[in-house]
């Protein structure tokens, strides 16, 4: 696919199409990573699909990723192999699908221990083995003035040497909205903004789902002869939503766990290497990544019981990810150096009957499973393998004689929307019209292609002009100040007091690009209040 035509996903087409009194195959709710992949497999196959989303596509966990495409270094050390193997085969499968969203990036370990560099190196190189033909470069090991001049700003003492391995990393909500206007290309139905308020039950089994359109408050039923329930931390509350009337509550699958990020200039970590600290003082893992002309910190992995929207990073955390960076780098961040903290929840999936809250024993691998109603959930996993595990889950929905079944393996070779092969920038610089890949040239047939909004800070690059915000409206399903400048453009996710700033401007164009049901007041003061907690620290 060129990019060249971009599909039509006009809002009224596709509601008018999801409303009409037609039998699809397949209705998916929740379009994150797990449900776009589902829609997109589905629909590349031949199916009729249906995919609703509550808020926007990404708006959960899968804007908020460490934006690593990797097979997990960290699950090889606890030995799950084929967990390992197969993110590495869909590693080179992304970053070979979406060159523009997704690319190999070098990741250096410093090590300070004696033993280190051999200990972790051999583990690096067995990760590099398992990798096989599709290996994206050597693992080596580096000389202390080697690692030094890969991490110009790396802590110098007492630093014996270190390894540098490959991985990937992406821009994680571009690739949901990239995999979702892929999937309309293909057939499929998506909106977002339509939370799904009942399931549609008959003697006992589910026959589709009711969904509001958030806008005009419309009610969609949609009747599917297949049903997955692929909303992420969620899951559990359409569970609930499966249930006879009486029946008591469905016992819980789910145990979130939290993810906090912190966002500092690229100042604090120049040059084009991730550092990896494979163990801090207290046992954990933490990253340092450069991404889209910043730097990203983290991560944790906290157990959190209540799940909300926008969860709130915890002080212990914060101070965590500020101090051992701190530890490693010449110059510590402090945390008026943070501008930008997001939170994720991991929908990590309880072992049976286990209701214990050590996040590190919970499975990181998916679960599929198919209830009485014939409703199909799906949850777990990692945005790396979205595509296998939408295979994982047709395959059980034909066990279950749910859907006739048809050969796999289209998505494995399915170039996303903008897929090219050119000359790419790599995504540790600052975003740009780059990113559009083959659809650049869309972009400058629309007004405003050189009016420039944002210039990233430190790089001087144009990173955000009118044009893409009204690409955002007209091709990439936006519909608030939120979607555009949360992810279509990731400048809430980079800079936090820079997007507010942008607010008022993105609304207008908005509103020229809406028209008169859009409240543009309401859509900015809104995304302003989202900004300031993702500028403000406990
Ligand atoms: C901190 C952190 C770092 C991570 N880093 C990485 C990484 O670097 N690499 C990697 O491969 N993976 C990473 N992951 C894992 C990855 O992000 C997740 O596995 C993946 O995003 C989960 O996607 P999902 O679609 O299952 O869930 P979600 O993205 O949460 O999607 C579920 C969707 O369902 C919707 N929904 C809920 N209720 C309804 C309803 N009633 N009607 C309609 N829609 C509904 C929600 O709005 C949501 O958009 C990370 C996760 C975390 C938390």
């Amino acid at each position: 696919m060129s990019g060249s035509a971009a599909p039509d996903t006009t809002r009224a087409r596709l509601l008018a199409q999801a409303q009409g009194e037609r039998e699809w195959d397949l209705a998916v709710i929740g379009g994150g990573s797990t449900g776009l992949g589902l829609a997109l497999d589905a629909a590349s196959r031949g199916f009729a699909v249906v995919l609703v989303e509550a808020e926007d596509f990404a708006q959960g966990t899968s804007s908020r990723a460490t934006k690593l495409v990797h097979g997990g270094v960290r699950y090889l050390a606890q030995g799950n192999v084929a967990l390992v193997r197969e993110a590495l085969r869909e590693r080179t499968t992304l970053l070979a699908n979406a060159p523009h969203l997704a690319q190999p990036l070098a990741f250096v370990m410093p090590g300070y221990r004696w033993w280190e560099r051999g200990f972790y190196g051999i583990g690096l190189k067995m990760y590099d083995a398992l990798a096989g033909a599709r290996s994206l470069g050597d693992t080596e090991f580096l000389s202390s003035e080697e690692t030094r001049q890969l991490l110009p700003t790396v802590r110098v003492r007492g630093l014996s040497g270190g390894v540098k391995y490959w991985d990937g990393q992406f821009d994680d909500a571009r690739l949901a909205v990239t995999l979702a206007r892929t999937a309309v290309a293909q057939g499929a139905v998506v909106l977002n903004h339509c939370p799904v308020t009942a399931l549609r039950r008959e003697r006992g089994k589910v026959t589709g789902v009711v969904a509001r359109d958030r806008e005009t408050g419309a009610e969609l039923t949609i009747g599917a002869k297949c049903v997955v329930n692929a909303t992420g931390v969620w899951v559990d509350d359409l569970r609930n939503m499966d249930r006879d009337k009486g029946a008591k509550k469905t016992p819980a699958i789910v145990a979130p766990s939290q993810g906090v990020h912190l966002v500092v200039d690229r100042a604090f970590l120049p040059g084009t290497h991730a550092m990896l600290i494979p163990k801090t003082e207290d046992g954990r893992v933490l990253f340092a990544v450069p991404w889209l002309g910043k730097t990203i910190l983290g991560t944790t992995d906290t157990p959190r019981e209540d799940i909300v929207r926008e969860p709130a990073p915890f002080a212990e955390e914060v101070e965590f990810i500020l101090r051992e960076a701190g530890r490693y780098l010449d110059k510590a961040p402090q945390r008026g150096d943070v501008r930008s903290v997001w939170v994720g929840l991991r929908p990590l999936v309880r072992p049976g009957g286990d209701d214990g809250d050590n996040t590190k024993q919970l499975s990181r691998e998916h679960t599929v499973l198919v209830g009485r109603s014939g409703m199909v959930t799906v949850t777990g996993g990692k945005w790396t393998t979205y595509r296998a595990m939408a295979e994982d889950v047709l395959e059980r929905c034909f066990d279950s004689r749910l859907l006739p079944p048809k050969p796999k393996g289209v998505t494995a070779s399915l170039p996303l929307l903008g897929a090219s092969h050119g000359k790419g920038v790599s995504m540790t610089q600052a975003p740009g019209e780059h990113l559009y890949g083959s659809e650049a040239a869309n972009l400058h047939k629309l007004p405003g292609a050189t009016n420039w909004l944002w210039r990233d800070a430190e790089s001087g690059q144009p990173a955000l002009s009118e044009a893409m915000v009204r690409f955002a409206v007209r091709h990439e399903m936006a519909r608030c100040v939120e979607d555009v400048l949360a992810r279509r453009s990731r400048l809430l996710f980079l800079d936090a007091a820079e997007a507010a700033r942008q607010a008022g401007s993105v609304a207008a164009i908005l509103a020229d690009e809406l028209g008169s049901g859009f409240d543009a007041q309401a859509s900015q003061r809104s995304f302003e209040a989202l900004a300031k907690q993702y500028r403000t620290l406990p």
